[in-house]
């Protein structure tokens, strides 16, 4: 790895020093390769035991200066002063084949100075979840963290029960959150603030720096970027389930994991995280959510915006109303995309809003409904009517959306193809990453994960090897509730 660390060189209050605890007996699952090429990683000749005690934090790679970031965060609406990476460690950065600069991170490799009372450790099952859900959102076209590396540590940690220990390797584009910015404000550190902002401006937001007032324009291009991946998660029905305000990257990238879920049969409200009790991170808050932490967020730049603190604050609710205005035009702009739509039209919002409402009543797949409307631009509506238990409803809604369709030049077939592009046939099923999981765990059998990783690499095709990874949860293979594993 050549690294370029360049958080390193950021004041000493930002970070603590700290080295990977070694493993007993560190065995490797996975590496991606690709991913590794991009990053311009020289890892020719290297068996998997030397990839194992690399990516498991046993040796230290040349160059590397690993460490904790520190950070701060809303929990649940709550505000902890001090969070920290309590069970990962950056190793450093490197610039990558395209020029970007990525963030190469070991997750579960020993306790630092933000542990507290954890143990700084991973447990397997988490480990796989996060790998193949990272790497499914990167091939769904969504910004997200990836997955360079999962290895097992011969280890155990203590959970409620004993669990196999895992060590991720992560791949970003920084690790910088909204409880980043948030750990400085609430020591009203405005010189670390100033820092820490001319930093993501250089790395993330570099056009920010041409603005009269380039924090304000940072804070901005924060917000769009929120307002776009949220918008990306609510087309595939993906709910991430702790939109804690240190689990938001400020590149907009998809971060932490834990008990997210792609939801099955449509529910605006669904919950999956067992840790979520009052439906905080429901699927349809998250547009919400996300305003909320970007309100927290310029509530920690205030200082920086400007020397009249009236203005400054005028500046951020500015950023806040444009953010609400915007998202529900990128909501709607990418339902038109999911129905084959081209263009705008008068009534195009209650056509969506209609199909919600009836796939929310007959309790439909969300992936499959999309998916079989497809053949039905294609001139197979059978599938796709058969999914609902009102056919006269559903039928009536066919016939207006083949109407609005007709407006548009675009062939049937032709329709039929793009949105199948943005459609997916497959995406990363809660039960089926049970499945994986238990495979792992109980049975050191890591084949199904594999298997999972190729098909949720090709979500937009059927094909007829991966048929298993399209149908939806026979009823007694339903999820109802996922678990961070912390
Ligand atoms: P998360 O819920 O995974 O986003 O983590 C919230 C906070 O708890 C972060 O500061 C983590 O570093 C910390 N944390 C979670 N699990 C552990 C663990 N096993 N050991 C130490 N710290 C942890
Ligand atoms: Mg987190």
């Amino acid at each position: 790895m050549r690294f370029d660390n360049s958080y390193a060189r950021l004041p000493e209050r930002f970070t603590a020093a700290v080295l990977p605890t070694p493993v007993k007996a560190p065995q490797l699952i996975a590496f991606n390769r690709p991913l590794a090429e991009e990053l311009g990683l020289d890892v020719e000749g290297m068996d998997d035991e030397r990839l194992a005690a690399i990516f498991s934090g046993n040796a230290v790679p040349q160059g590397a200066e690993p460490l904790a970031m520190a950070y701060a965060g809303h929990q649940f609406g709550n505000f902890v002063p001090q969070l920290g990476d309590g069970r990962a460690i950056l190793l450093g950065e490197v610039i990558d084949t395209k020029g970007r600069r990525r963030d190469i991170q070991l997750k579960g490799s020993g306790p630092t100075r933000f542990s507290r009372r954890g143990d700084g450790r991973a447990a397997l099952g988490p480990v796989l979840r996060e790998y193949i859900v990272s790497e499914a959102m990167f091939a769904l076209g969504i910004p997200a963290t990836r997955a360079l590396a999962a290895v097992t540590t011969g280890e155990r940690v203590q959970r409620e029960i004993g669990l196999p220990g895992g060590v991720f390797t992560r791949v970003a584009a920084s690790h910088i959150r909204v409880g980043t910015f948030q750990f400085f404000a609430a020591r009203e550190d405005t010189e670390a603030l100033k820092a820490l902002s001319d930093h993501v401006i250089d790395r993330h937001y570099p056009e920010a720096r041409q603005s009269e007032t380039p924090y304000l324009a940072m804070l901005q291009a924060i917000a769009e970027r929120q307002c776009d991946l949220i918008c990306r998660w609510l087309m595939v029905g993906f709910i991430h389930g702790v939109m804690n305000t240190d689990n938001m990257a400020v590149s907009g990238e998809t971060i932490d994991f834990g008990p997210c879920a792609f939801m099955d049969e449509y529910h605006p409200n669904k919950v999956f995280s067992s840790i979520d009790a009052q439906g905080r991170y429901a699927y349809n808050n998250q547009p919400g959510i996300a305003q909320w932490n970007i309100a927290r967020l310029a509530e920690c730049l205030i200082p920086l915006l400007d020397e009249d603190q009236d203005k400054a604050v005028d500046m951020a609710n500015g950023v806040l109303a444009d953010f609400a205005k915007a998202f529900p035009k990128r909501w709607l702009s990418g339902m038109r995309t999911k129905l084959g739509l081209q263009t705008e039209a008068e009534g195009d919002e209650q056509l969506v809003q209609d199909l919600l409402a009836l796939m929310k009543r007959s309790e439909v797949d969300y992936t499959l409904t999309f998916r079989r409307l497809c053949d039905a631009a294609s001139g197979n509506a059978e599938p796709f009517r058969g999914m609902f238990i009102d056919l006269t409803a559903a039928d009536e809604w066919l016939e207006r959306w083949k109407k609005r369709a007709a407006q548009e030049s675009r062939s049937g077939e032709e329709r039929a193809d793009a949105m199948r592009a943005v459609n997916p046939a497959i995406i990363p099923r809660n039960h089926r990453i049970e499945e994986v999981i238990a495979a792992a765990v109980e049975d050191n059998d890591f084949a199904p994960f594999h298997e999972m990783i190729k098909a949720t690499a090709r979500p937009f095709e059927e094909l007829p090897e991966f048929s298993v990874y399209m149908q939806a949860p026979m009823n007694h293979e339903r999820v109802f509730r996922t678990f961070c594993g912390t």
